[in-house]
């Protein structure tokens, strides 16, 4: 037989479609794969329907409906402040999956350095090494998640194109400070580096932490991109339309990107999410304090049950270290032994890391209804009680 790809012939499947099919086999609740379980906004969903029946059924242009790449923009401008060209500076994509693999292939050649920040979503390394370039990591450390300023630093090098940031992150909920994302601009201008910054939970941020694009600060626009996805920004993970926001030199390159790998998207969505950008405010803060509520719920229900939870700013996930109940095996066999017994599905930490993780920690998805997340800390406040069964 003729030898496949080797990188993709030796990965695996996604840790989160695992562990959605370990709770779909053992009818577990699904605190893993990062989805809700409550159905987007209803006017958005009617304004995708109504556009299946308004002849929108045929190609999209290459970079996007003109409406959408317009409220991108607006949307832009109207939370962040920032000036995008819809026609040359936005490219909609395949939801943010598809973004980060245009924005990377764009500015990628082989040999080249990409900084990343560990823990990391599980895409970002596989992508980088398909594209010949290597991942220069820099840890962020239990429990408070601080960046490592003289770690980043020497991160960078004479080889660096890029750095490949997540704010809000997944899987720490950890929101990057502006004082922080100064450190990292100083930087992308002293190495004459870009930053693609995975962004898709910017309106998922718990007061008072607030989210401030890289974009945003001196000097950066022009060596940024910046992705979003409105899966996250209207609990419509499944719609996959995800958007890049830069400087049109660089959205050209990407946009070559897209034209080989999808060319374009389905156009009844990307008119509903363009409906969508245009909510008012109340929806985005609405949509932020609802999750915030669910981050609390979940933090007492999972305290109550005997974890440790580390504090989380944004996204979708909190993140739990389960050491005190002298568990003996792996996180991942932790995570298989709770969805099994437990009827709790979660995310182990472990394949977040390039090498070497950090034992005893766990991610579950809060974005579910209040009954389901007090449902699921009751089974693991059951569990907990029984610690020679936690301990089999
Ligand atoms: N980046 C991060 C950090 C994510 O958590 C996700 C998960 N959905 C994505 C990108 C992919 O987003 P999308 O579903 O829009 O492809
Ligand atoms: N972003 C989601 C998570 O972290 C998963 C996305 C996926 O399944 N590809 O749970």
């Amino acid at each position: 037989m003729a030898t496949l790809n080797r990188l993709l012939a030796a990965s695996e499947t996604t840790i989160f479609t695992v562990m959605s099919a370990l709770a779909a086999e053992h009818g577990a609740i699904n605190l893993g794969q990062g989805f809700p379980d409550a159905e987007g906004p209803a006017d958005i969903v009617r304004a995708a329907a109504d556009a299946l029946l308004d002849g929108r059924n045929q190609y999209a242009p290459l970079t996007g409906l003109p409406e959408l790449r317009q409220a991108v923009a607006a949307a832009n401008r109207r939370f962040w402040g920032l000036e995008i060209d819809p026609d040359r500076g936005v490219l909609v994509t395949s939801g943010a999956t598809e973004a980060l693999f245009v924005c990377l292939a764009g500015l990628l050649n082989p040999g080249d350095e990409v900084v990343v920040i560990e823990p990391l979503f599980d895409t970002y390394l596989p992508v980088i090494r398909l594209l010949g370039a290597t991942p220069k990591s820099v840890r962020l450390a239990a429990p408070d998640w601080r960046l490592p300023m003289d770690e980043l630093a020497a991160a960078f090098g004479p080889r660096t194109k890029a750095i490949l940031l997540n704010t809000p992150h997944n899987p720490t909920g950890k929101v990057l400070t502006r004082d922080e994302l100064g450190v990292i601009a100083d930087l992308l201008q002293k190495h004459d580096a870009f930053a693609i910054c995975d962004e898709v939970y910017e309106h998922l941020v718990f007061a008072p932490a607030r989210h401030l694009p890289l974009m945003a600060l001196p000097g950066m626009a022009d060596r940024t991109l910046r992705i979003g996805s409105a899966g996250k920004t209207f609990s419509l993970t499944g719609w996959k339309i995800g958007y890049v926001s830069g400087p049109p030199s660089l959205v050209e390159v990407v946009t070559r990107a897209h034209q080989n790998a999808v060319f374009c998207t389905p156009p009844n969505l990307q008119r509903a999410v363009a409906y969508g950008l245009g909510r008012d405010d109340a929806y985005f803060s609405g949509l932020a304090a609802d999750l915030a509520a669910k981050r609390d719920c979940l933090a007492a229900g999972l305290t109550r049950a005997g974890f440790r939870v580390l504090p989380t700013e944004g996204s979708y996930f909190a993140i739990a270290d389960f050491s005190e109940f002298g568990f003996a095996g792996s996180d991942i066999e932790f995570g298989r032994y709770l969805a099994r017994e437990v009827g709790v599905a979660t995310i182990p930490l472990s394949p977040f890391y390039v090498s070497d993780p950090p034992a005893g920690l766990i991610r579950f998805a809060f974005c579910k209804r209040i009954e389901v997340l007090e449902e699921a800390c009751g089974r693991l406040r059951q569990a907990g009680a029984l610690p020679l069964a936690i301990g089999a």
